[in-house]
């Protein structure tokens, strides 16, 4: 039976009716008369949900936090409604997420692939003109008579060739639109979960859905196999001895202690299971976490659990794109309820504390304090290293299984628990557990199948990777009592190494790794677990060298030489220079994810942040297990900085420093391949620092060191730079700092935006002036506008009675224009529609009156009656007179404190003749964007809510406006580094 999004509870369309559950009863249930009025009005909201049964959708993902007031309340209405059972208390949970999410005013059930308004407007226009084209051609044709309306005026050929002009215009909107829309919600998209963005950059989005049927064979025949592990073996007889004397574990009790570390773990808004409860919710409702410890104790004590609690949603990802969608070429990652989580977390810390004393140290899958597989590879790397210093002998092998996770039997982990002595409780109710475990297959977010799971384990729970090392715990006793491995030269012997299904066996000769491979062989097929030979592997090095060999002959087939394209843990093995291949594929892959990111929507900050995130730890994860040549990383971040210039995202004359620098601090905020990998390399040396005294392996490492020279020279920065850091250095003396770069962090521009204010602050533009004076390349520095003044970024941004008229009008008038937006909407009145047009002379209600760019009357002369907006309250009796200005950055105190004088006259006059109290409020933004220390408080002064960052952003994009305008003429020496690709709008 298949029910979409729905849980079973009981009493709800279940056929067979399993067990009643043992419930318990919260003892904090609280009387009526403590809640307060929201707090009952919760209550009722919640019972009042509780009784009506709905199937569960999917809940919104909250962008705010509810406010603490809210939560309490929630919490205190939680604690007046009791539930016995951990269904009834799910349910609760749910509903209670349901209360609160359409109380902040989210829509439930919401359909996200909704068709926007705009786009079947402007898609029922195309149609239209699309029909009017080919009615005019037709009456071109003369095969009609009929005129569409709208052309009746107009000739045949002219009115067609509107028509198809027109047609042409709308369809370029929709690509724009789209394109936009596309842009603004992957920028929103990455700013909650960046994940997602980079899944589908991966590919992941277009999922293509497996064969059904085929889906569903191939799955059953794999997980619901009745598979037992064969319990006569010898060596395991040999083992039931060597632990028969073995304590048990003490009781299990779960503590609400327990729920709050679990559930502190946990990540907001993962996918949830069929439950449909985020983790989130388990955080915030607080006022259950006791009832939940204690009925998580009844389940234990019943040694069983309602059926629901594993039933999980499985959600097919494919693994190779180039296969293509064969059943086989799919990982199934499993969603389970989140209470099964929470519950499946704890049990899993309890039951590993427990194993601490047994779990083989060979083993780095699981368990806290080390670094896994790059562990795994550092005991690799030392062992490789004394086989070619000291010309030993060496053989390796590497296991794969078929299927690791979805072939160990259910029989054989409980063996296992039973002979590491876990819990007698806690054993019989995971026995029981594993006889519910079912699960739909679902592709698209549509299910195909329901299949138990009667051999292997769910890949996606807490518990998994647990039972799965204990599962290969055994191999590691067994392998150890062969005696076999190699011996380093500090004496400490390895034999193997494991990190969850990755096996790799150590040995002295071709006859001990051939025994080792043996050994492992039949205990797999003991334990019913198949080898995947074609991923098997051997090597073998005879005096520090490696040779060929024939492989070795298995029943099943044979296991072969390793090839070059082998890889370990992700990293390339092979006998030749191989961790020169493992630089070259991970530099290979980050330039591949840093073009992904650059040929994205993402805007400027986005960009930086997801080269920071997603290609970085491609450069990460090898470093500082393998050597770094510092040329190959100095190169790679050359290579970097190219692509960024490629794309338009940096001025090839911008400053290196400043693109690496923080962004709070007026950098870029890039991080550069040398940094990540000395951070990386630093952190590896202080773990095997740490671990050395205790391993012998890591011991060796140290001492096969050479050690090295700390570098201790501190970076210089870009502000020292002269002509970097001109800027910089101008704008200290006279500007709020912070908030003058606040730009960079909050307003969200392209990189091309941002490349171009930069490389202007840091006079990286080929301006006349700079070509003249730093560059020699020119004779005249003036202004190729006014012929009036040397050309630098401060005249064209600022300064140029050629650009006055015009282009500062037009930046003025936008930074004006959002003040004036925002008044109106304070006062009601109405607000201008487009950002474009020019708001009228004089708006009125009985609040307030607003006067835009408007010449006032005076009895006296002043010197200034025109500012750019004056504000009346009419109910408050204020007058505020608003002037804006974008300067030379240099001049803004100089210039806040001009205008202020400059319309002192007007005030007094003002208040005299309309008896108000009168403030003049200057705002001024520096053309690059800084900003004075007193502009927070000025815009504090005016009606409405003006932010310090909106008025920055208009200023800094007007100006970035007038950097590209094509009508300015192009420099007569061209950059030859921009020859090939200028970056955009890089005219000056
Ligand atoms: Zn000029």
């Amino acid at each position: 039976m298949l029910r979409q999004g729905g849980v079973r509870t009981p009493g709800q369309g279940e056929i067979s009716s399993p067990p009643p559950e043992i419930g318990y009863i919260a003892p904090s249930a609280i009387g009526e008369g403590s809640l307060s009025a929201r707090g009952t009005d919760l209550k009722n909201r919640i019972m009042a949900k509780l009784e009506t049964w709905i199937p569960r959708s999917r809940l919104p993902r909250l962008r705010e936090v509810p406010s603490e007031g809210l939560l309490d309340d929630v919490n205190a209405a939680l604690r007046a409604i009791p539930t016995t059972t951990i269904t009834d208390t799910n349910k609760l949970i749910y509903n209670t997420a349901t209360v609160i999410s359409e109380m902040l005013g989210y829509k439930l059930n919401s359909d996200k692939g909704q068709y926007p308004p705009w786009r079947r407007r402007l898609e029922g226009k195309i149609k239209v003109a699309r029909r009017e084209v080919s009615q005019l051609t037709e009456l071109q044709k003369g095969a009609t008579n009929k005129v569409p309306k709208k052309y009746s005026k107009l000739s045949i050929p002219e009115a067609l060739e509107t028509a198809k002009q027109r047609l042409t215009a709308l369809a370029s909107r929709l690509r724009r639109y789209t394109r936009e829309i596309e842009g603004r919600r992957i920028n929103q998209l990455f700013s909650t979960e960046p994940a997602k963005v980079y899944s589908q950059w991966q590919g992941n989005n277009k999922r293509t859905a497996p064969p059904r049927l085929e889906t569903e064979q191939y799955w059953k025949s794999i997980w619901e196999k009745d598979a037992t592990h064969n319990g006569n073996a010898q060596w395991l007889e040999d083992l039931r001895a060597d632990h028969s004397d073995l304590p048990e574990q003490g009781p299990v009790t779960i503590t609400v202690a327990d729920i709050q570390e679990r559930v502190s773990s946990m990540k907001s808004w993962t996918a949830p299971g069929p439950d449909m409860v985020h983790a989130y919710w388990l955080k915030k409702l607080t006022a259950l976490h006791e009832r939940l410890a204690a009925q998580m104790n009844q389940l234990l004590v019943n040694e069983r659990h309602p059926e629901w609690l594993t039933e999980g949603r499985t959600v097919l990802i494919p693994k190779d794109p180039k296969k293509g969608p064969v059943p086989s070429n799919y990982r199934p990652i499993t969603c389970l309820s989140t209470t099964w989580k929470l519950l499946s977390g704890i049990m899993s810390a309890k039951m590993n504390r427990h194993m601490g004393q047994y779990m083989s140290g060979t083993q780095k899958g699981i368990g806290k304090n080390t670094r896994g597989a790059k562990h795994q590879l550092l005991v690799d790397r030392t062992i490789s290293r004394d086989c070619k210093t000291r010309l030993t002998n060496l053989c390796t092998a590497w296991i794969d299984y078929k299927k690791a996770y979805d072939s160990m039997p259910h029989s054989w982990i409980l063996e296992c628990l039973e002979l590491y002595k876990i819990n007698g409780t806690l054993r019989a109710f995971i026995r029981n557990s594993m006889g519910m475990w079912r699960t739909t297959l679902e592709a698209n977010s549509k299910p195909i199948a329901q299949v138990t799971i009667k051999c292997g384990i769910y890949q996606g729970d807490a518990l998994s990777p647990l039972l799965f090392c204990i599962g290969l715990n055994p191999l590691s006793e067994i392998i150890n009592k062969t005696g076999y491995g190699y011996r380093l030269q500090n004496g400490a012997v390895v034999s193997h190494l494991l990190y969850m299904d990755d096996i790799k066996l150590y040995a002295k000769s071709e006859r001990d790794i051939d025994s080792l491979i043996h050994t492992t062989r039949l205990y797999s097929n003991d334990i019913g677990m198949s080898f995947g030979l074609e991923k098997c592997s051997r090597m073998v090095s005879k005096r520090g060298k490696v040779v060929r060999t024939e492989g070795i002959e298995l029943p099943e087939g044979n296991i072969a030489d390793i090839e070059d394209s082998y890889k370990y843990l992700g990293i390339p093995q092979a006998n030749g220079n191989h961790e020169e291949a493992a630089r070259k594929a991970a530099t290979t892959k980050y330039l591949q994810r840093v073009r992904q990111v650059l040929r994205s929507q993402l805007n400027g900050k986005n960009k930086i942040r997801a080269i920071n995130t997603y290609a970085l730890p491609v450069i990460r994860y090898p470093a500082g297990v393998i050597g770094w040549p510092k040329e190959e990383i100095e190169a790679t971040d050359i290579k970097t900085r190219k692509l960024l210039t490629m794309h338009g995202g940096f001025h090839p004359k911008s400053s290196t420093l400043r693109l690496y620098a923080k962004r709070k601090e007026g950098g870029r905020g890039l991080v550069s391949v040398s940094t990540t990998v000395q951070d990386e390399t630093t952190n590896i040396q202080e773990y095997i620092r740490k671990m050395a005294p205790t391993d012998r392996v890591l011991s060796e490492y140290l001492r096969q060191q050479k050690p090295k020279k700390e570098e201790g020279d501190e970076e210089p920065s870009w502000k020292d730079r002269p002509l970097h850091g001109m800027y910089h250095r101008q704008i200290e003396e006279v500007a709020d700092i912070q908030k003058s770069y606040q730009w960079l962090d909050k307003a969200g521009l392209k990189d091309s935006t941002e490349a171009l204010i930069m490389a202007a602050q840091e006079q990286a533009l080929s301006t006349r002036s700079i070509e003249a004076g730093v560059y020699h390349t020119r004779q005249d520095p003036r202004c190729r506008l006014c012929k009036d003044a040397p050309e630098t970024i401060q005249h064209i941004t600022a300064g140029c009675k050629m650009l006055a008229g015009k282009a500062y009008m037009e930046r003025h008038n936008q930074v004006a224009g959002i003040v004036y937006r925002n008044i109106c909407a304070e006062y009601n009145l109405e607000v201008p529609r487009s950002k474009w047009e020019m708001p009228p002379r004089v708006v009125e209600n009985d609040r307030a009156k607003i006067l835009w760019d408007f010449q006032i009357q005076t009895d006296k002369m002043v010197v200034a009656n025109q500012p750019d907006i004056v504000v009346v309250d009419k109910q408050k009796k204020t007058a505020v007179v608003i002037d804006v200005a974008v300067p030379n950055d240099s001049n803004i105190r100089k210039k806040e404190h001009e205008k202020l004088e400059k319309y002192q006259g007007l005030r007094e006059e003002l208040e005299r003749m309309w008896r108000v109290k009168v403030t003049v409020v200057p705002v001024v933004i520096g053309a690059l964007g800084a900003v004075t220390p007193k502009l927070g408080e000025w815009l504090q002064q005016i009606p409405g809510i003006t932010s310090e960052i909106s008025v920055q952003k208009s200023a800094v994009l007007g100006t970035a406006k007038i950097l590209q305008d094509p009508q300015a003429p192009r420099p007569l020496v061209e950059d030859p580094s921009l020859k090939d690709k200028p970056p955009a709008g890089a005219c000056w």
